[in-house]
């Protein structure tokens, strides 16, 4: 219960020092106790689904320092080892996205399906640095779980993350930086959306109109002075287009051109063949958008992002073998 709440609702730490006491849980923390919240609710996970990720540690006098990994041998080992392991490396933009920038131990991390997907990519990946070793962990990365919850009118709080199923009601607006930012109707209430440039799926707000039948994902962030609270977009899934017309002058059916405007409420004429029509026409524009799930670019993704690969996938098996290299002590 903890667990599934932690996911996706903020809870106060006093809240989880209280769990605690209460279930004789041995428990110490460091700073304010946050981080209990997520001990707890990792320890009480209900795993639908899950990814492993690899962890290699440096040796203690390098913690701190810059970390230099061999870029193509981390684009290698994306080759080698995809789809087993995912997020390595953005192609795009020749970036590599294992290494943490911060002072922790860890020197990368590799997210895959399985230990020995795991164990092989942790071999291609080239450094001169020696490490300690790695550890491998069971996660909820690349699942995707954070959005599985409804968000509704009561349980859209800041710092909450779920989906909504709702129509677009207003025209989408495009923000200096060319964030996006639109509202849709869900349960007759209104939520504001935003999509930042950076997901890459701000063209694809854009191009949204008014009765657009979508679900969102995302996570809530507070009301600002600017704005109201409103949902973070973390992927839009596009369930019904609307018809999207424009008024244009007729087109001649014989000819298959448009008419030409003879002045002003004196009708329309073909210039070919002057056959004539006194109305205008409501035309089908094309919509630039499909009937389908667009996610953010992989350098956008947060954590919990489940990937396009992993769509439809669920790893189930959850017995620990032992056979299995789990973690490694490196002999250097
Ligand atoms: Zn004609």
């Amino acid at each position: 219960e903890f667990s599934d709440l932690a996911l996706w609702q903020l809870i106060n730490r006093n809240n989880a020092k209280k769990f605690a006491k209460k279930n004789n849980l041995e428990y110490f923390y460091k700073g304010n106790g946050q981080g209990l919240v997520g001990a707890i609710g990792a320890i009480g996970y209900d795993f639908q689904d899950h990814t492993l990720e690899l962890l290699s540690y440096r040796k203690k006098q390098k913690f701190g320092k810059e970390r230099k990994i061999s870029i193509p041998s981390v684009k290698e080992m994306q080759e080698k080892t995809y789809p087993d392991t995912f997020n390595s490396f953005d192609t795009k933009k020749g970036r590599v996205l294992i290494t943490p920038h911060g002072p922790d131990p860890v020197f990368f991390g590799v997210r895959g399906e399985n230990v020995n997907s795991l164990v092989y990519a942790s071999k291609i990946i080239k450094s001169e640095e020696k490490l300690d070793g790695y550890l491998i962990f069971k996660s909820n990365q690349g699942t995707g779980d954070h959005l599985k919850n409804e968000l509704t009118f009561q349980t859209m709080k800041p710092y909450a993350s779920g989906k909504l199923t709702g129509i677009v009601s207003n025209s989408p607006k495009v923000a200096k930086g060319g964030h996006v930012f639109f509202k849709i109707l869900s349960n007759n209430n209104e939520f504001w959306c935003a999509v930042y440039k950076p997901t890459g799926m701000s063209v694809v707000a854009s191009h949204l109109i008014k009765g657009d039948k979508i679900t969102v994902g995302g996570g809530v962030r507070k009301a600002s002075k600017n704005f109201p609270r409103i949902i973070n977009v973390e992927f839009i899934n596009i369930l019904s287009l609307e018809k999207q017309t424009k008024i244009s002058n007729p087109i001649c059916k014989k000819c298959n051109k448009k008419m030409k405007s003879k002045g002003k409420e004196q009708g329309f004429q073909c210039i070919r063949c002057g056959k004539k029509s006194s109305k205008k026409i409501n035309e089908k524009i094309s919509r630039q958008l499909e009937k389908k799930l667009y996610l953010p670019k992989i350098s956008a993704h947060r954590h919990l992002t489940r990937p396009k690969q992993r769509q439809g996938i669920q790893n189930k098996s959850s017995n620990f073998k032992n056979s299995l290299s789990w973690f490694c002590v490196y002999e250097n």
